[in-house]
């Protein structure tokens, strides 16, 4: 298939090649072009492609509100540490603003805002309800003893509640945040507000969380690999897998794929990475990760540095980290035909253009890690009826929701001759600016 990357020219990224030290944490391969400009380069593009007046544009790129909060934290130890809260509301034209809530050290204002950005396309290209925002907290969630994480959770809605609730900002668990973190933040809400289940999603089992929304994102995965590998030629059987970040995405992404037939043959996360070629027990490397063990410490597998994961044979590579860790650097050594971005915003746009001229095929993050956001609306959905979906009608709907958005996409980018990528942002913007059109947003 031709198709047309460069209808705006591709910023340079900074990304090096260069290995971390072994035994290292690997660092995100910073790419110089900010995550903002990477969303903002892809919208430009494709609003260009719409036709979109310039004015009206620059008002559907712009975030709605962005609210920065100071969060400090009386330690276990005793001292005081002052970490940095940040809200962004990216745009609300389609309904309430629904996005995640990231701990990690290299949180900030830019990164928030790019990601509350691919919130709004991504809510838009799924066709779910919402418009989109983002949440993080400069905060080594890792590092975090006792209490400490509840502290941060807590004083962070406590901050922002005014902005929150099921009608106006609904968040969900991102990098270093979970189901219980989701607990203590409708806590929080709730004492502020009364019980109100459905002002956060990926809450656990026990305080009306969905059955399936742990899986959702990764089991999204598997659903755009089983829709789009029919047209490589692809199947589970012969299919290798290797996953960059073994955390939620990655791990449920890897578990079901094997479930399917397919092989894992490469893992890494923030510590280190491992390769088999005979393929690894997905499910009990879960278990393993699962109960604080380390990857390279797994039977049967070869520890490598985590650069070398981009050396693998295989037919599907899953980016399930952090961003910017695809780059003009490593692109080039990628052994895959397919890409499927679990994590946001993995893939520079360099390296989308390397990959292009390769012919690998990349299942881009705003259409193929949804399935968070899906089973989000779907737990929203059964807080406000307070009522209980069996997990089978939940994947069934995830399912059904996540086929239609790669139709929609994939014909788009047929007719259009255009990447997925490219098509999925037409398909979001579409919908977005004419939701905001149709309900008067400009006066
Ligand atoms: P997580 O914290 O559960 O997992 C992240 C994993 O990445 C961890 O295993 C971590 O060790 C690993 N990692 C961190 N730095 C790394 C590095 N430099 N090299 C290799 N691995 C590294 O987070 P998650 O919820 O699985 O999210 C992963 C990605 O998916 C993020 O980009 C997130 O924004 C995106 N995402 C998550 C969801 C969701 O529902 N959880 C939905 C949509 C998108």
């Amino acid at each position: 298939m031709a198709t047309d990357t460069s209808s705006a020219e591709t910023p340079t990224d900074g990304g090096s090649p260069s290995a971390p030290e072994e035994g290292e944490p690997a660092p995100n391969a910073q790419a110089e072009l900010s995550s903002y400009e990477i969303v903002n380069f892809h919208f430009d593009a494709a609003a260009e492609r719409l036709g979109l007046r310039d004015d009206f544009a620059h008002v559907l790129r712009s975030p709605y509100r962005e609210v920065s909060v100071q969060i400090p934290v009386k330690r276990a130890d005793g001292r005081i540490s002052l970490f940095n809260g940040f809200r962004v509301q990216h745009n609300g034209a389609r309904g309430p603003y629904k996005g995640g809530v990231r701990f990690h050290p290299d949180v900030d204002l830019d990164e928030v805002r790019a990601l509350a950005a691919l919130m709004t396309w991504k809510t838009a290209i799924a066709n779910v309800p919402f418009g989109g925002a983002k949440g993080g907290v400069n905060v080594p969630a890792d590092d975090l003893v006792d209490d400490e994480k509840q502290k941060v959770a807590r004083s962070y809605i406590a901050k922002i509640d005014k902005v929150l609730g099921p009608t106006r900002d609904i968040p969900a668990p991102d990098v270093g945040t979970d189901a219980q973190t989701m607990a203590y933040m409708m806590d929080e809400y709730g004492k502020l507000h009364g019980h109100t289940p459905a002002c956060v999603t990926g809450k656990p089992i026990a305080l009306e969380g969905s059955l399936g929304r742990e899986a959702a994102t990764g089991r999204g995965l598997l659903f755009l690999y089983q829709e789009a590998a029919p047209d490589l030629g692809l199947k589970p059987e012969d299919t290798r897998v290797v996953v960059q970040g073994f955390g939620n995405v990655g791990s449920w992404a890897a578990r079901l794929l094997c479930e399917l037939g397919c092989t894992l043959v490469g893992a890494s996360d923030a510590y280190g990475a491992i390769r088999s070629d005979e393929g690894i027990d997905a499910v009990a490397l879960q278990e393993h990760v699962g109960d604080g063990g380390r990857l390279g410490e797994f039977d049967g597998v070869e520890e490598i540095k985590p650069d070398e994961l981009f050396d693998i044979e295989c037919e599907v590579f899953i980016p399930a980290a952090l961003g910017g860790m695809i780059h003009r650097g490593n692109a080039e050594r990628l052994q895959c035909r397919m890409i499927i971005e679990g994590a946001n915003s993995p893939t520079t746009p360099q390296a989308d253009d390397i990959l292009a001229e390769k012919g690998v095929t990349v299942v881009p993050d705003v259409m193929a890690n949804a399935g968070g956001v899906i089973v989000s609306y779907l737990e929203w959905v059964q807080n406000l009826q307070h009522f209980r979906w069996d997990e089978e009608a939940v994947n069934d709907r995830l399912k059904t929701t996540m086929r239609h958005a790669y139709g929609e996409v994939k014909s788009r980018a047929d007719d259009q001759s255009v990447t997925l990528r490219r098509a999925a942002y037409e398909v979001g913007i579409d919908r977005v600016a004419d939701a905001a059109r149709t309900r008067g947003y400009i006066t």
